[in-house]
């Protein structure tokens, strides 16, 4: 590959968002893993929060914001992001996204965004595109990158590592100077050298046996920028969606929380609501109250799974609004127009990751981090539905005017080519695969959603006997994707562990026994992790 100005690892919402504003000023490399639209973003349901309604305010969507990052959100970030939200819902209006609409009641046919209404916010603020907002997204997204003559998309190119000065032992300060790429079909691993790399990899849901997340959610940004000597923050908070469908043919299908911002009921098997003794917002708790009373319900009652009701309302209604729900339910035997969603909590979203500021920047030069990669302080403790596509957009917008207004300065250093050493094909790829089912049974028995000392020790020791072993075949094997994303999920899984090891209270969505209450001499304080290079 040739030299380019902005190197972009990964083509969600993060990654596309930044290309398109660069392109005018540089040659842009999208990387992405896989197909150009596989992402987490494509996958997204529920809407983006912003606060584009007479009846809605800032301070409102603020408030929300901050209660459920209870107590760790760094307010000046969680302002910004959200008072600058509307400009950038404005500017996907105009690159052609097309958000649901409504009439307006008591006028001759006059439409307005249709908003919705999910856990924890105040307001109807979410705007959608039916259920399916994120493949909308995407496709407005790529439509346009499709016109950019400066945007070169690289699909099916995995990113192996960073290439920094200080592996190469060039001085002090550490500079980002691109990545290491493997060619999926060529099998070569090419040098793509930039001036700027963002980091737009999303999060980590395959860390965890069941996750709502696609195969491409491997952590693979996180362990890069740990390997490279980036500060990784908070990433004992994941976030467990409390409704996955129950199916045992079902791959991590997510039923929306809009589901019961419409009037969803959570039920047990025997048709009791539970969530009235929970919180007073019943089944429109935040997610990590919810979660954690259908485990509850789950462990006292020994049942699998929960049910999720809305047959109340009129059919054509949830045909209507939620017609991806309704139909997938439906080839699974599913009519949710006249019966219950059997559902269970899945590992959903990662609100921490690589330190950023709000403009993106990471503490190596050149290295960029936004969307699910980044802890930019916004989800603090707890991420609010809906805020973390207006997160993205919001960042990838402000890094990308960092980078073309004050760029910096190109990077004279000499790249080698990657080293193969001694490497011959590995023929046990069982090893792999069983390691990969190891990791993601430990984090789920070990450190889920209710977690003690002793629990995050045993889970601590199996996965540094894991890393060591991969470590081992790493380096003595050809590298295949298979391997790159299982040193990745082992290594997230470590950040996961050690950051709830370094935390003594339960705050947001860190709950340990032995800790049961929140303590104030935590509140606003990370946990970091630094690799020492
Ligand atoms: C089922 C589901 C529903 C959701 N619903 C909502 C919602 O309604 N509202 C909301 O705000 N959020 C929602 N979220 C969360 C939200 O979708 C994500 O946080 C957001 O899309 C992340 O965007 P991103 O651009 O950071 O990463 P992603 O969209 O995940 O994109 C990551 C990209 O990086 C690529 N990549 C990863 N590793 C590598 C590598 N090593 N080399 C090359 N490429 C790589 C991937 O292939 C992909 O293209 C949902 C998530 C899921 C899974």
């Amino acid at each position: 590959m040739k030299p380019f100005d902005f190197l972009v690892l990964g083509s969600g919402i993060a990654g596309l968002s930044f290309a398109l504003k660069v392109a005018p000023h540089g040659r842009v490399a999208i990387v992405t893993k896989k197909d150009r639209a596989e992402s987490n973003t494509n996958y997204a349901q529920g809407g983006i929060a912003a606060v584009t309604s007479k009846e809605d305010s800032f301070e409102l969507h603020v408030r929300d914001t901050l209660t459920a990052g209870a107590g760790l959100c760094n307010e000046k970030v969680v302002r910004t992001i959200i008072e600058e939200g509307p400009a950038r819902i404005a500017e996907l209006i105009e690159l052609g996204m097309h958000f649901s609409e409504r009439e307006i009641p008591r006028t001759k046919g006059a439409r307005e965004l249709d908003l919705g209404k999910e856990g924890g916010h105040s307001k109807r603020r979410i705007l959608h595109a039916k259920d399916v907002t994120g493949r909308e997204i995407e496709r407005a997204l790529l439509h346009a990158i499709s016109h950019q003559p400066n945007i070169e998309i690289f699909e099916n190119h995995f990113a192996i590592d960073l290439i920094t000065s200080q592996k190469l032992g060039y001085g002090e300060a550490n500079r980002c100077l691109g990545a290491y790429v493997l060619g999926k079909k060529s099998g070569q691993v090419e040098t793509v050298a930039a001036t700027v790399t963002l980091l737009a990899t999303g999060g980590c849901g395959k860390v965890y046996l069941y996750t709502t997340n696609p195969d491409i959610a491997t952590g693979d940004g996180v362990a890069m920028a740990y390997r490279a000597g980036a500060a990784v923050a908070n990433m004992e908070f994941i976030q467990f969606h409390p409704t996955c469908l129950y199916h045992p043919k079902a791959k991590s299908f997510l039923i929306s929380e809009a589901v019961r911002g419409e009037g969803g009921v959570l039920k047990s098997l025997e048709g009791v609501e539970f969530m009235d003794a929970a919180h007073p917002l019943k089944s429109l708790a935040p997610r990590d109250i919810v979660a954690r009373a259908i485990d509850r319900e789950m462990k006292q009652s020994g049942a699998d799974c929960v049910l999720l009701d809305i047959t109340h309302q009129p059919a054509r209604f949830i045909i209507e609004r939620f017609p991806n729900i309704y139909q997938t339910c439906l080839r699974y035997g599913i009519d949710i127009t006249k019966e219950p969603i059997p559902v269970v909590p899945a590992a959903h979203y990662q609100c921490g990751g690589v330190v950023t500021n709000v403009d993106g920047e990471t503490e190596i030069g050149g290295l960029y981090a936004v969307g699910e990669v980044a802890c930019t302080g916004l989800h603090g403790a707890n991420r609010l539905a809906s805020n973390s596509l207006l997160e993205a957009l919001v960042c990838a917008h402000r890094a990308a005017r960092l980078v073309t207004a004050d760029p910096p300065a190109p990077a004279d250093f000499k790249i080698p080519a990657w080293q193969f050493g001694d490497a011959h094909n590995p023929d046990e790829m069982v090893v792999v695969s069983h390691n990969w089912d190891e990791i993601r049974h430990c984090l789920w028995d070990y450190v889920g959603i209710v977690r003690t000392n002793k629990r995050l020790q045993r889970a601590q020791k199996r996965i540094a006997n894991l890393l060591e072993e991969i470590h081992d075949y790493y380096w003595n094997f050809i590298v295949t994707s298979d391997l790159l994303e299982l040193r990745n999920i082992a290594t997230a899984a470590d950040l996961i562990v050690r950051s709830a090891l370094l935390r003594p209270e339960s705050r947001g969505l860190n709950y340990n026994l032995d800790y049961p209450a929140a303590n104030p001499e935590w509140a606003q304080r990370d946990t970091v992790l630094r690799n020492p290079v």
